[in-house]
């Protein structure tokens, strides 16, 4: 099995949320599993270094913006074959993947990702400059979609195509004038192609050309075929429910446990629990200047700044949970509003909030060891992966049961907590009300002392490593032949 796994972003060369987490492990736990894997991202500042890559062929000009060529590096971390897009005007700049360092999205964005898209769809073809060609395409996120969409512009053979969606709500929607100017005939821009309310949509390119679909949790599958969670794309997806499944992300433990994390400044594992978690929460403490009393429930988020992530609710409920004595350690970037009512909070109630406004992965490691509860009150949440982190690390979660946080937690009701598979505490409703009751009942668990370490342990011993997904994927890939053809079920798969 040839797999090209094409992504905009892939931890630690870079980095904006999950995807990169996603991009980085479950190649390589496929890789693991025999699948000759090469992963597809831009060279953005610094990758090709990190990545020690070095140009082996050229690509072309499809746009007329200039030459790019094609890198070849690996994989730091997995050691995985990798291709690095090169184009120094488009991806060779001082911000981030998607946005300059002043938070406004690059304006020209459509023929960047267009750009990285036409690129895993050419070197799928004969026409590739590579001998290694891909019998299986998968595609993330709408800044590859529109590979799904080239390849059947083309014709002639191709590989099967894989599409996940991490995000419904990022679209990649561009003006229409740049049907021609990307190279696809009009013909494409309909209603039952790429079109999407007079725009083209680079996330529905992916949606209708691919030849299945998944995304990163069963609930989520579910939820995205209805108009609450389909941000208008829910009637493509309903009409594309057989091909349709949701697949649970997993989690790099490598990189998430208690026990081997370099970040933390004292390691821990389930036979360690209560002084590993002492330590590391006093730490925390000091670090941040909040008051170091072991008796405050240090509640933790590790965000991004947004709606999605419910982070208004978050603000609307803090004067009364402050109330109750709790502490709050945030790190987050994003929405401008919302950096900057988080840092008045700080300002306001120092020793009892701390605010870090930005991104740092290590910070992001001693607040899962650190916290106590780590809140996720998201309006939707495809998968997310911070909850299950703090699961490895016994920071019980208070989340909003939608998407992958239902599928992830497990409520710490009567019953769950004595047929002991509680591991949080979930909320139903997306309001202030709901949230705050559920983080009033958390710390109730924490302060009584019953049940919290069990609770804890329970979280602890979760395994949401990516074996179980990948053979899901593996299954997936094996049911598709070149150009989409479902795999004949009499014969064995031999791809
Ligand atoms: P999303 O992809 O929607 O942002 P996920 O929960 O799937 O949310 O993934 C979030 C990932 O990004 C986690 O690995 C989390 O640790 C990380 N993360 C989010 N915000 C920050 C930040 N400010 N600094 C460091 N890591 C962050």
């Amino acid at each position: 099995m040839r797999l090209l796994f094409a992504s905009s972003e892939i931890y630690p060369l870079a980095k904006t949320g999950g995807l990169a987490d996603v991009a980085a492990s479950l190649p390589a736990a496929l890789g693991r599993r025999g699948v000759d894997v090469r992963l597809l991202m831009p060279a953005y500042a610094g990758v090709a270094v990190a990545a020690e890559a070095k140009a082996v062929a050229r690509l072309g000009n499809p746009f007329g913006l200039g030459d790019s060529l094609l890198l070849e590096g690996h994989h730091p971390d997995s050691g995985n074959k990798l291709w690095l897009l090169d184009h120094p005007i488009l991806f060779n700049r001082a911000g981030g993947p998607y946005q300059d360092a002043a938070g406004a999205d690059w304006p020209d964005n459509d023929m960047r990702f267009a750009l990285l898209a036409w690129t895993a769809a050419r070197l799928c073809r004969a026409e590739s400059p590579m001998a290694w060609k891909p019998n299986l395409l998968h595609l993330n996120d709408w800044q590859t979609g529109l590979a799904a969409a080239y390849l059947r512009a083309w014709g002639g053979a191709r590989p099967g195509v894989v599409f996940t969606i991490h995000n419904m709500a990022y679209q990649g929607n561009f003006a229409a004038e740049r049907v021609p100017q990307l190279g696809f005939p009009w013909s494409f821009y309909t209603m039952q192609g790429f079109e999407f309310w007079g725009r083209l949509s680079c996330l529905k390119a992916g949606l209708v050309f691919a030849d299945k679909l998944t995304t990163v949790s069963p609930t989520y599958a579910g939820e995205i075929q209805t108009p609450s969670f389909g941000f208008g794309m829910d009637g493509v997806l309903a009409g594309r429910a057989k091909d349709l499944s949701g697949i649970l992300n997993g989690a790099d433990y490598k990189v998430w446990d208690p026990a081997i994390d370099p970040h933390l400044p004292q390691r821990y594992g389930p036979d360690q629990l209560v002084d590993g978690k002492a330590a590391n929460k006093a730490a925390v403490q000091s670090d941040l200047g909040l008051d170091t009393n072991p008796a405050a429930p240090l509640l933790v988020v590790i965000s991004r700044l947004s709606d999605q992530k419910g982070m208004d609710l978050l603000l609307a409920v803090m004067p009364a949970v402050l109330r109750s004595g709790a502490q709050l350690a945030l790190l987050g970037s994003g929405d401008k509003g919302l950096e900057d009512a988080f840092s008045a909070l700080a300002a306001a109630r120092p020793g009892q909030v701390a605010v870090h406004i930005g991104y740092s992965e290590g910070l992001a490691h001693r607040l899962q060891a650190g916290g106590d509860l780590l809140l996720m009150p998201s309006r939707f949440e495809p998968c997310g992966l911070s909850q299950i982190y703090a699961l490895r690390y016994g920071t019980l979660p208070v989340v909003h049961g939608t998407g992958g946080l239902a599928d992830t937690v497990v409520d710490a009701t009567f019953d769950a907590l004595l047929n002991r598979t509680a591991t949080g505490f979930v909320f139903d409703q997306p309001t202030a009300s709901a949230f705050q009751w559920c983080i009033e009942r958390a710390v109730g668990f924490f302060r009584s002392g019953e049940h919290w370490r069990p609770l804890q342990r329970q979280a602890m011993q979760q395994d949401f490593g990516w074996d179980q997904a990948a053979a899901r994927y593996l299954d997936l890939y094996r049911s598709l032949r070149p150009n989409g053809a479902p795999a004949k079920s009499r014969r064995k798969a031999h791809l």
